[in-house]
């Protein structure tokens, strides 16, 4: 049983009813952190980067959906505005995170620093799920998560990002920019390409070119001289291999050819750059799974 004057709840009553979808703010990430547990501060540097040989160990004072008290043991007064909070979950031990923005702290004692503060700022959007992803960004015109990957591979470093595989995606081998794809010669890299139509003659099996089978407003096979042909019972449409009408290629089948978006590239879509789109993930807080 878990003593319940120590208990915080994770979305006090006013909290809850602030909600405009009516939905309160319910822990989906595993049990609420209590108040006396302790954790890690890890100080984000405006870049983004953990400033990892900083970081503080502290105990949750009180914690809502909305932000968070800490006190961290700390003799010097915090370089930063920005906290990365680590909480061991009481329920399976797995760490779960929140970003906070330092809004006020108080010295307590030569080594006690009460910090306090809305979760928000750069160091939320750090861990927020969105920003983790890697996106098609129209600036570069290529795959990136919304910060830098230098600054998120540093998270991941210490242990509190998790990289994990998200796509795969095909690029131009020689700028990685995003290219199109469309049908055609494998030769040439053309679009004009076109399929011959024959007629199949079943009795004589004879295969010639639609337009020598045309008679006057009859089907004639030019072989065997038959008249009035029936589609379906006397004979049947086939389509020829592709031929390109630029370079005049004829082979079995049209391939991808690809055209990068960024520096233009024309290439066989065979010879794109498979590459792993890289994510990362992070366990939230329980206030803020979700
Ligand atoms: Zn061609
Ligand atoms: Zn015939
Ligand atoms: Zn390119």
């Amino acid at each position: 049983m878990i003593e319940s004057q120590e208990t915080l709840p994770c979305a006090p009553a006013p909290l809850a009813r602030t909600q405009s979808n009516g939905k309160a703010t319910e822990d989906r990430g595993g049990p609420c952190p209590r108040s006396g547990q302790r954790l890690l501060a890890v100080p984000v540097l405006p870049d983004g980067s953990p400033d990892w040989e900083h970081r503080l160990i502290g105990v949750l004072q009180n914690l809502n959906a909305k932000g968070a008290v800490v006190e961290l043991d700390s003799p010097a007064d915090l370089p930063v505005t920005e906290l990365v909070l680590v909480l061991p979950d009481p329920g399976d031990g797995m760490a779960r995170c929140a970003g906070m923005e330092v809004r006020a702290a108080l010295r307590l004692g030569p080594e006690r620093l009460e910090v306090w503060g809305p979760f928000g700022g750069l160091a939320d959007a750090l861990l927020r799920p969105e920003n983790l992803a890697p996106r098609f960004r129209p600036e570069p015109l290529a795959f990136a998560p919304a910060f830098p990957e230098s600054v998120l591979q540093k998270w991941a470093e210490v242990g509190i990002l998790r990289p994990v595989l998200a796509d795969r995606v095909l690029l131009c081998p020689r700028c990685h920019g995003l290219p199109s794809f469309r049908p055609g010669c494998p030769n040439c890299g053309g679009v004009h390409v076109a399929s011959d139509q024959f007629i199949h003659h079943f009795t004589c099996a004879h295969v010639g070119l639609v337009e020598s089978f045309l008679g006057q407003e009859e089907v004639i096979c030019p072989k065997c001289r038959t008249r009035r042909l029936v589609v379906g019972s006397d004979y049947e449409y086939l389509t020829g291999p592709p031929r390109c009408l630029e370079c005049h290629w004829t082979g079995a089948e049209l391939e991808h050819v690809a055209q990068c978006l960024r520096c233009g590239l024309r290439f066989p879509g065979s010879q794109a750059l498979l590459q792993d789109l890289t994510g990362y993930h992070v366990e939230r807080l329980a206030p803020l799974a979700g």
